[in-house]
């Protein structure tokens, strides 16, 4: 089966031709007021008195948190949540002995109704039980508790619709929350399972303050080599963590391998709301053929490959261009994510008619 290939929407602009380094946020801040100033200005004046809730979709590691948080950091954190629904159920779930004393305990069980007990769904969220699976009206009495006490934001939500069985769920959740009249809509990440591979294959976290990084991708600005291993390793770039070593988690050398199956029910979800009719739908595709790039793009929206070289006791860094074959076997490069959040909101415009 052909893979699902999105429409490039590309951010060359006349008129704008300086170079931004988008892994710097004061550059980053620059370059989005340079290539889509204008949407940005439309989407500021929405937010001051409208919301809108979105629905992140893509296949694991695609970058759904990642785009989120760039577009909170042009709008705000003031008006816009980023809600992770495996987070929630998480949270929940370890601090159970403190909720269950809250007000929060008696709202949600309120909130909830669904097929089986409200104790025998704890059970299954406490992983009391094997044999019951944590039910989706479960879930979304959390979500709705959550969202009750964010206030009038728009809601980016990641991780819903996460199996099959939940997509006409999210077809009606706005109403089901009573997200007044905004709009809600659904955003749909295109990735090549060759770059989630390599993100996996190369990431690095830091042990101290847990921020993820990539050691062939997106290195930290100290590198040092490790003689005995023969290795280089990254440094972590936080001033509170000291000098903390990023290290690879296990299991991480095997890239997609461990979690093929999931990658699969994601394409099969991302492939029914695709096809859903009445909901808006925005498309942002990751990767760019490379015999397109230059057309649609500039060279520094492109994920370079970091090579690092010793040169006496010092470390070089080289930028190499880097490319992957897509899931259609087509030579592609990899756009970061900045271009891709232009493409976000360039489509959010159109979407909420500004
Ligand atoms: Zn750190």
């Amino acid at each position: 089966m052909k893979a699902l290939e999105f429409p490039l929407i590309g951010t060359k602009k006349p008129g704008v031709t300086k170079k931004y380094d988008l892994n710097n946020p004061t550059s980053r801040n620059e370059y989005f007021e340079a290539k889509i100033g204008g949407e940005i200005k439309l989407l500021k004046k929405y937010l001051k008195d409208n919301t809108f809730i979105a629905f992140l979709l893509g296949k694991k590691n695609s970058g759904k948190g990642t785009y989120s948080v760039l577009f909170s950091e042009i709008f705000g954190n003031e008006y816009v949540a980023h809600v992770s629904v495996g987070d929630i159920v998480r949270d929940t779930h370890e601090n159970w002995n403190e909720f269950v004393k809250s007000k929060d305990y008696i709202k949600l069980k309120k909130l909830y109704r669904g097929y089986i007990s409200f104790d025998d769904a704890v059970d299954a969220l406490l992983g009391r039980s094997t044999k019951t699976l944590l039910p989706t009206e479960f879930v979304l009495a959390l979500l709705k508790l959550h969202i009750s006490k964010l206030g009038k934001k728009a809601i980016f939500i990641d991780g819903l619709p996460r199996e099959n069985d939940q997509v006409s769920y999210s077809l009606y959740f706005r109403d089901l929350i009573n997200f007044r009249d905004d709009p809600d809509l659904f955003i749909l990440i295109d990735i090549p399972e060759s770059v989630i591979d390599e993100r996996i294959k190369y990431r690095v976290v830091c042990p101290l303050c847990h921020s993820s990084r990539n050691l062939k991708l997106l290195p930290t600005s100290k590198i040092e080599y490790d003689k005995e291993k023969k290795e280089f390793y990254l440094i972590c770039d936080n001033p509170n963590c000291e000098g903390a070593r990023m290290q690879a988690k296990e299991g991480d050398n095997l890239g997609i391998g461990p979690i093929k199956v999931r990658l699969e029910k994601d394409e099969g979800i991302l492939r029914s709301v695709f096809g859903l009719y009445g909901v808006p739908k925005i498309l942002l595709r990751n990767h760019v053929p490379v015999d397109e790039a230059e057309k649609y793009f500039d060279k520094y929206e492109i994920t370079p490959e970091y090579v690092f070289k010793l040169d006496g006791k010092k470390i070089k860094v080289e930028e190499k261009p880097w490319s992957v074959k897509d899931d259609n076997g087509v030579e592609c490069y990899s756009l970061l994510a900045a271009p891709v959040v232009v493409a976000l909101i360039k489509q959010l415009v159109e979407v909420l008619d500004l």
